[in-house]
């Protein structure tokens, strides 16, 4: 949900957490880590694939992920990209601000499946959280687990720092166009389950490619399009 009805918006808010800016923290060039508090997330989970939202306006949200609960502290990773109320608000937070995060939900096509399938994550600067999110689920248990993230190259070595088995694809002008031939020379097992996110026409090329190319079942490819070209929020 992008815009509503602002007395809509305001039942909407009501129902989600009131949390604390605790910190906004510049990790590169366009990534930045928000940490804020509430006591209701002590001892709250996070399913991998799980987005939430805030306001962003009088009748505006728009959603981001919740990368890492720690105690009472939520953080997410945030990927500037120049425009929008969004980010606007964002830069605007400052320690001790208010801000109302709504609960957190998986969309049942994007779910987290539990087995030992191999998992990869494919996406942009938009998918770090999401990508921390299945790193720190799947830990030590053995299963397979790849993020193959687009960035710019500024920003990569913070990538690596926040996703430890992150393959890292430096992004030139097209979005999407570095992840696609990185996907076209890959190996895969054919066994993996595919989580594809981010840019929504770069996700409809990698669904088709991985299809085509490498012949992955189409229940083993699952896609959630982040932000779309002249779309705003999704
Ligand atoms: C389920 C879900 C989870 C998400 N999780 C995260 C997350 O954890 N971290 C995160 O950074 N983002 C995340 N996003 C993406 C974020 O919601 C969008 O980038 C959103 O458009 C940002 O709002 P805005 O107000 O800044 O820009 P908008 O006002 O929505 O957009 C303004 C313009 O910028 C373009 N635009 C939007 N995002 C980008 C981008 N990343 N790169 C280039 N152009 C862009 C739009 O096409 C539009 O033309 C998530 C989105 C969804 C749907």
């Amino acid at each position: 949900m992008a815009k509503t009805l602002g007395f809509i918006a305001d039942r909407i808010a009501a129902s989600g957490y009131a949390t604390e800016v605790v910190a906004r923290e510049r990790l590169s060039e366009s990534l930045v880590r928000l940490i804020v508090r509430c006591p209701a997330f002590a001892g709250a989970e996070i399913t991998p694939g799980a987005a939430t939202s805030w306001r962003v306006s009088r009748a505006d949200f728009r959603h981001y992920t919740p990368a890492v609960i720690d105690g009472d502290a939520l953080s997410v990773i945030i990927a500037l990209h120049g425009s929008g109320e969004g980010e606007r608000l964002l830069l605007g937070l400052q320690p001790g601000d208010e801000l109302t995060v709504l609960k957190w939900a998986v969309k049942r096509s994007f779910a987290w499946q539990d087995g030992d399938r191999p998992i990869v994550v494919v996406g942009d600067g938009t998918v770090i959280s999401l990508a921390m999110q299945f790193e720190r689920r799947i830990g030590d248990s053995g299963r397979g687990f790849r993020a193959v993230l687009e960035v710019p190259e500024a920003d990569r070595e913070a990538v690596h720092a926040l996703v430890r088995g992150a393959e890292t694809v430096a992004r030139t002008g097209t979005p999407g166009a570095g992840l696609d031939a990185y996907l076209a020379s890959a190996t895969f097992t054919g066994d993996e389950i595919f989580y594809l996110a981010g840019h929504g026409q770069s996700i409809q090329r990698q669904r088709d490619l991985l299809r085509s190319r490498f012949g992955i079942d189409r229940k083993a490819v699952r896609t959630q399009p982040f932000w779309a070209d002249g779309k705003v929020g999704l």
